[in-house]
């Protein structure tokens, strides 16, 4: 379809270089023949041949005006015809370049699609089949319909919260406000407040070293940011351990480390993590470590919106760290 696409885009180059090329061919053409005619008219001197229409002269110089039109005529012509090739090679090649990004966008569309409903189907079959059980069962109990219930509001709740996900990944592009400010630690404890049960759960200590400052983002943007890596940090930890959290000022930049000591990640998962929909193996296959994969990558974009980074060290059974950089206010 690009292919196409391109070609279409290069043909219509092609006919403006062409027709300015051919426009300007044309009105040289006319402006040096003229000048030739011109100079060929000019009075000459020679007194003794007698100068008329008909003279020798006068047919010779004829003759060789005409001749000079030709020449001028096949060079015009070669000259069109180098411009047909050559710009029909830069036509294609800016036809191309100016398609690609618009392809890369559909591209990453068209995946983001297919994944989005390949991560809906799971939850939606489940649904679909513990219904059609219940109601081949004619003897269904009045507990039993319950629990039927209780489960398929379980699978609404997962695809309520991987619908708001998706939404959150589709918005960000045009929801940024760069004028914002947000202080580190009022995020950090608005977005413990939810999490602290989770924390207590597993007996999770979480040792807070963070020393204060404004950094360049949305409030709201900072607390969903931490939510979903002290999430993680606490999903991905085993009782009893420990979850420090710590910043420093770096230049113009602020950081923010939240180091837990957890299940890691294999290094071979490492440069994957950050894109939507990835989940390590180890986290998929525990049903406790519930989630979509989308965490990470709603946590990256909401970062480098900002100008920031953010980056993890981690190594299996011992923890990771994850580094979260924006500007300073
Ligand atoms: P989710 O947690 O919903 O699976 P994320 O995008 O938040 O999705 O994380 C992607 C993957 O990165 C997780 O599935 C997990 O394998 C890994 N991960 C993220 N944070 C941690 C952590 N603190 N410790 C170990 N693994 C982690």
């Amino acid at each position: 379809m690009f292919h196409s696409a391109a070609l279409k885009l290069s043909l219509w180059y092609l006919a403006i270089i062409m027709s300015l090329s051919i426009g300007s061919s044309i009105a040289l053409y006319h402006v040096s023949s003229n000048e030739l005619e011109r100079s060929a008219q000019r009075p000459y001197n020679i007194s003794s041949v007698t100068i008329g229409p008909n003279d020798l002269y006068t047919r010779q110089r004829q003759e060789l005006l005409n001749q000079d039109r030709q020449r001028l005529k096949i060079n015009l012509v070669i000259y069109n015809v180098v411009v047909l090739v050559v710009g029909g090679g830069v036509s294609y090649m800016l036809a191309r370049r100016t398609l690609q990004p618009i392809e890369e966008i559909l591209e990453a569309q068209t995946r983001f699609t297919a994944d989005a409903s390949h991560e809906l189907r799971t939850p939606l079959t489940a649904i679909q089949s513990e219904i059609e059980v219940g109601l081949r069962n004619i003897n269904l109990t009045k507990s039993e319909a319950v629990d039927l219930l209780k489960s398929n509001l379980e699978e609404v709740a997962k695809l309520k919260s991987l619908s708001e996900g998706l939404l959150t990944l589709a918005r960000q592009d045009n929801d940024r406000d760069v004028d914002s400010t947000a202080n580190l630690l009022e995020a950090l404890e608005e977005a413990l407040r939810p999490l602290q049960k989770l924390a207590t759960g597993k007996k999770i200590n979480l040792n807070n070293k963070v020393v204060d400052f404004k950094l360049r983002i949305d409030h709201k943007k900072l607390v969903e940011l931490l939510i979903t890596l002290l999430d993680n940090a606490i999903k991905y930890s085993s009782e009893g351990t420990q979850i420090t959290l710590s910043s420093a000022k770096a230049g113009k930049n602020g950081i923010l480390h939240i180091k837990d000591q957890g299940m890691g990640i294999k290094a071979s998962d490492l440069p994957h993590i950050f894109n939507r929909f990835y989940r390590a193996d180890s986290s998929r296959s525990k049903d406790q470590t519930a989630g979509y994969g989308l965490g990470l990558a709603i946590a990256k974009k909401i970062v480098e919106q900002y100008g920031g980074a953010i980056v993890v060290k981690s190594s299996p059974n011992k923890g990771s760290t994850f580094s979260v950089q924006l500007p300073l206010s």
